[in-house]
């Protein structure tokens, strides 16, 4: 059983309405973070008054064998520095802002997954790696919230209200894995212009790249609805604010959380002026249960949508050959005024219940395939990523940027049998990724990319 009556807040009713007794809640909750794909975490005591999440044990194996893979360990002194690198010096700017820390649901006794440690534990591993101590790298902190003018370009009034109100009573639990608190509305606007002032420091202030960690994420919001948790949309605000604020026509969103980015699909699904693209798990089986290569936008905005499903177990080499296939072409193709890309970290192979098996040379990769064909005035929004490894991708993430090489290394080594599941999971993402490239009229798929070269 899943539960989503709550999302629309245009009609429907929230599950936090009264009428359900503490059980029903229970199961409820539940079942939602069972949605998620987090329920291996919690171990839930209905028959606890006060308790809804009573401990939080290890994860449960819910791993599949391709899996159970042995790594490397790792080292933070690369020794493959690349030959084409450090070619035109361009620099980056870093946003944080502590804020974001009383958006935290350590009170009301859930599960905690999106929780100010994720952000402040990976900027602590930067600033311990240096890496502000750098002419081409800054550290920007002074980020003002967006407006509710701003929300409004995206959200209904009356979603922006509920937050509002919701969290000025104290918050709780919504439900969706989404929970409020009463600074919730005030950090998620904060998130929102941390996005904004992630754009206007590369338009207005000459950075090649802005980098933006913040939270709550954005990438489940839509119009009226909160999810996966989500409050408001933060691609999709800025994405409007680059088309009002600063005469930008064309916004391109590419989004590689593991989880389809539903929110930001919905909101431009008939306008073709903000171009979307997912890259996330197959949402057959996994939250949030859209996202479908099928759904390609409509009316005006039709061909303007773009899914690509990955199956379970996809790593580095799916992810590029995606990049390479379809994202990079489509890249080209659209030719975009501005690029947002939406940043979850929740595909590394860390990330326990994801099931994905990404290493940070797979972030690393994106960037790098980005750059190629977009080559500065590109901005990266924090989605997801719910391990304690945030800081080291973001270091991957931030190398890739300044031409330097990979810090982390953290390469996946098969056994032969985890080799030959590999086979299937590599061909079912070319399949995909065929299907894609088929439904968009994109020259046909390279010789070289079939799996019997892997
Ligand atoms: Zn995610």
């Amino acid at each position: 059983m899943c539960t989503h009556k709550n999302k629309n807040f245009d009609g429907e009713d929230s599950i936090i309405d009264g009428s359900k007794n503490k059980k029903e809640l229970n199961q409820i909750l539940m079942d939602n973070f069972k949605d998620y794909g987090y329920y291996g975490y919690c171990s839930v005591n209905i028959d606890d008054e006060k308790s809804v999440c009573t401990n939080v044990p290890e994860p449960n194996d819910l791993k599949s064998e391709l899996n159970n893979i042995n790594q490397n360990s790792e080292t933070k002194n690369p020794t493959d520095v690349s030959t084409e690198l450090n070619q035109n010096n361009p620099n980056l700017a870093v946003l944080y802002y502590e804020d974001h820390s009383s958006h935290a649901c350590s009170n009301l006794k859930i599960p905690d997954f999106e929780k100010p440690e994720r952000l402040i534990d990976a900027f602590q591993y930067l600033k311990d790696n240096k890496i502000f101590n750098d002419d081409r790298c800054n550290l920007v902190t002074d980020i003002d919230k967006a407006l509710e003018k701003d929300l409004l370009k995206i959200h209904t009034k009356s979603y922006v209200s509920f937050i509002k109100n919701y969290s000025k009573k104290g918050g709780g639990f919504l439900g969706d894995s989404t929970y409020v608190t009463k600074d919730t509305y005030d950090v998620a606007k904060m998130s929102a212009g941390a996005a904004i002032r992630s754009a206007e420091l590369v338009i207005d202030n000459n950075y090649s790249y802005s980098f933006a960690l913040l939270r709550p994420p954005g990438h489940h919001a839509g119009k009226s609805r909160y999810g996966g948790f989500c409050i408001f949309n933060n691609a999709a605000i800025l994405a409007r604010y680059l088309q009002q604020k600063k005469g930008i026509e064309k916004v391109m969103i590419v989004d590689w959380d593991a989880h389809a980015g539903n929110g930001t699909m919905d909101i431009f699904y008939d306008d073709p002026d903000v171009i979307t693209l997912s890259i996330h798990r197959s949402p057959h089986d996994f939250y949030p249960r859209t996202g479908f290569m099928s759904q390609i936008g409509e009316g005006a905005g039709e061909g303007y949508n773009i899914n690509i499903e990955m199956p379970v177990g996809s790593e580095n080499v799916e992810y590029k050959l995606a990049f390479d296939e379809v994202i990079i072409p489509l890249i080209k193709r659209h030719s975009p005024d501005f690029l947002i890309c939406c940043c979850g970290f929740d595909g590394y192979y860390q990330e326990k219940t994801v099931q994905m098996n990404l290493t940070s040379k797979g972030y690393y990769q994106m960037i790098r395939s980005i750059k190629s064909v977009f080559p500065e005035n590109f901005v990266i929004l924090m989605e997801g990523g719910y391990h304690k490894h945030n800081g080291k991708l973001c270091h991957s993430v931030i190398n890739a940027l300044l031409d330097r090489p990979n810090p982390i290394h953290d390469d996946l080594k098969y056994s032969k049998y985890e080799s030959q599941l590999h086979k299937k999971v590599y061909n079912k993402a070319f399949e995909n990724i065929f299907k894609i490239k088929e439904m968009f009229s994109l020259s046909s798929i390279n010789d070289q990319s079939k799996a019997d070269n892997l």
